[in-house]
């Protein structure tokens, strides 16, 4: 299986290693027909509305938000989880996502880059110690539909959300060398995607 990692900007790198940790193929995304050769894809930290911006400009903006809806196993963290919420609240104007996740997130909800913070949290669906969750002007999710699980919350605020094949979360797990949310990615979402033909 190869992951796909949107390299427009953020923390591409990080999440091309943590993948390869997990004994996937990784791929850096910035066409069309790279998207294509991909079975899932990771939407990384940075910042959303450049990162969507250029999704638009490199014209893969329509062709993830499709294979989004296609069902393709995603996983965003930071920025990449404001990019998957149906709803985003203090965006920019036009501020655009690709969505299929039926959730609002709340941009730089923890407060600016000074406010950043890490904590160790429960995540429901790996085992083991508690997860060293870096936060950096992260989002939350302030309201979450029917279908999705919450996964972790911080002041019951949800920070990890899982609905379907999509997977998000407020924080960085690309900064630890704790690869157990990529696994869970690889293990529980994409390969049960692959064994039904997603
Ligand atoms: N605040 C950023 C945004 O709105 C996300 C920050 C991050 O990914 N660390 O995109």
């Amino acid at each position: 299986m190869i992951v796909g990692v949107l390299a427009l900007q953020g923390d591409v790198r990080e999440h091309i290693s943590a993948l390869s940790d997990c004994g996937v193929g990784a791929l850096e995304v910035r066409t069309l027909s790279e998207l294509e050769s991909v079975q899932a894809l990771v939407i990384p930290g940075g910042e959303s509305t450049t990162i969507s911006k250029l999704a638009r400009a490199f014209d893969l903006f329509d062709g993830i938000q499709q294979r989004i809806k296609a069902g393709m196993p995603v996983f965003g963290s930071c920025a990449g989880l404001i990019l998957l919420a149906d709803r985003v609240l203090d965006a920019i104007v036009g501020q655009e996502s690709f969505g299929g996740l039926n959730v609002t997130a709340r941009r730089n909800a923890f407060g600016r880059q000074v406010d950043s913070f890490e904590s160790d949290i429960e995540f429901k669906g790996i085992t083991g110690p508690k997860f060293r969750a870096i936060f950096i002007r992260a989002p939350w999710i302030e309201e979450c539909s029917e279908g999705v699980e919450v996964l972790a919350q911080i002041d019951n605020h949800p920070v990890a959300v899982r609905s379907g094949n999509l997977l998000a979360t407020s924080f960085h797990p690309e900064l630890t060398r704790d690869n157990r949310i990529h696994r869970y990615f690889v293990e529980t979402i994409c390969n049960n995607a692959l064994r039904v033909g997603v």
